[in-house]
């Protein structure tokens, strides 16, 4: 392990549309960054297009870095550095550390996105004074990662921190992970997006903002629509946030029946609504909390890494050898 703070760790994050990489600094800044689109449906590609990447910021670092880490939206065996299966990428049982690695001449660190953005907000975010943080990342989906007594929970394969699929009602909708009735359906992003669709084709006055901003097109309307209606006060975007946070809240109160963690950072895009979702998270968090009245509460706050922290957390990982 690196002790010099200023030897960059490399942080990659392998996304369906692009593959972002950073060189970060041992203080979790970003030094020097480099993005390439993911070559869509091919394995070797994205494989080889990542190995390129790290060749790009290892001679940015002139040839000097402290590690290597990977961030995907997978289930990763990260002890392993194995990809079992990712939604949106063509990657089933695959050795991704050991088949970049062997491209590279590297270690390579393999992590969950939402386990390594955690990790990223605990050691230099919403998290960095505390031992015990759960990230929740409200975006598409719902995604998160758990930090417990300074180590990141991954469970016996992997696959700990999935809190988008705690799910809060079986008789709900179906979720894209074949369940029903997810946290994911009802406070992600997508559900923001489904909801502000129904009001608008429904005859319901409450929706007329609605309809007028996306001129009667229920399909064009964006979650960012959605939280710019509510910022101006419209009633029913406002109502559409309070909503999702309710659940949200619900959510994230059941889960600390399990983790009962000190923090709780709530990130991804529809965080960017800031109170209009996360005050009301808090108010129904409050009001779900096991024991609540006679234990202390965490204090739910914003993330403040946004988008970096997924690179950030796999970068930090790997120059902590926390594989
Ligand atoms: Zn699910």
């Amino acid at each position: 392990m690196q002790t010099d703070t200023r030897t960059p760790a490399i942080g990659i994050d392998i996304g369906g549309t692009k593959i972002a990489g950073a060189l970060v600094d041992g203080e979790g800044r970003i030094t020097h960054s480099e993005r390439v689109a993911t070559p869509a449906d091919d394995t070797t590609a994205i494989i080889d297009a990542t190995a390129q990447l790290i060749t790009t910021l290892t001679e940015a670092a002139d040839g000097e870095v402290a590690g290597v880490g990977i961030a995907c939206a997978a289930f990763v065996d990260a002890r392993a550095g194995h990809v079992w299966f990712a939604p949106n990428l063509p990657w089933r049982d695959l050795d991704l550390a050991a088949e970049v690695g062997s491209r590279v001449g590297r270690d390579v660190v393999v992590e969950n996105d939402a386990n390594a953005a955690a990790w990223g907000e605990y050691r230099f975010g919403a998290g960095s004074d505390c031992d015990d943080m759960l990230l929740v990342t409200v975006g598409t989906g719902v995604g998160g990662g758990c930090i417990n007594d300074d180590r990141l929970i991954r469970g016996a394969f992997g696959i700990g921190g999935e809190i988008g699929h705690v799910v809060l009602d079986p008789s709900g909708p179906r979720c894209g992970c074949g369940n029903s009735g997810c946290l994911e359906v009802f406070a992600s992003g997508t559900a923001l997006v489904r909801n502000a669709r129904e009001l608008v084709t429904s005859p319901s006055p409450l929706g007329e903002a609605l309809r007028e901003r996306c001129g009667g097109d229920p399909d064009v309307l964006t979650g960012q629509d959605i939280t710019e209606l509510a910022r101006a006060g419209d009633g029913a975007a406002v109502e559409l946030l309070d909503e999702l946070g309710t659940r949200l809240g619900q959510g994230i109160a059941s889960i600390c029946a399990v983790l009962d963690p000190g923090r709780i950072a709530i990130g991804g895009g529809v965080a960017d609504a800031g109170d209009l979702l996360i005050g009301p998270t808090r108010t129904a968090f409050a009001r779900h909390l096991i024991g609540r009245g006679h234990r202390p509460s965490p204090e739910l706050v914003h993330a403040t890494l946004g988008n970096d922290a997924g690179i950030v957390g796999a970068a930090t990982l790997a120059r902590e050898g926390r594989a």
